[in-house]
């Protein structure tokens, strides 16, 4: 999988309106309130996005994606345990009965096709399994 799908992909949890930290620097905050990154479909810090805006505005070269934080940590770190990273998340019928009972069976249907990219219900399963290196570190 291409970095930049691999960094995209935190959208999806960054979507929970709370504040994470920075894919490109590590240090601040980003979130749904903070700038939305150029370079990739994902929230950066202001402190980023300014820096962004001002090497496109000075014609500049962005910074490349192999150098954001998060791709340092994509490289350096074993997967953290969470459906988001498990090899089984597009076709694990138990993920698949909590999305259905959180939200089909409570009428929350708009809620169901973002919860099937962030729902993590890693805590209570025993068959997490790390997806396969050629999917993390295809870059
Ligand atoms: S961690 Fe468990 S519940 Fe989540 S996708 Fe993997 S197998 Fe399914
Ligand atoms: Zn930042």
């Amino acid at each position: 999988m291409e970095l930049k799908q691999l960094i995209e992909r935190l959208k999806a949890v960054q979507s929970d309106g709370n504040p994470h930290p920075c894919p490109r620097c590590g240090l601040n905050s980003a979130g749904t309130r903070t700038a939305l990154s150029r370079q990739a479909d994902v929230y950066i810090c202001d402190e980023c996005g300014t820096d962004e805006a001002m090497r496109a505005a000075a014609n500049l070269a962005p910074l490349p994606l192999e150098y954001w934080n998060y791709a340092a940590a994509i490289k350096e770190l074993k997967p953290v345990k969470s459906c988001l990273t498990c090899e089984h998340r597009e076709v694990c019928l138990q993920r698949g009965l909590a999305i259905f009972m959180l939200f089909i069976q409570t009428g929350r249907y708009e809620e169901a096709e973002d919860a099937g990219a962030y729902l993590d219900i890693s805590g209570q399963c025993n068959h997490y399994e790390p997806e396969k290196e050629d999917d993390r570190d295809g870059f």
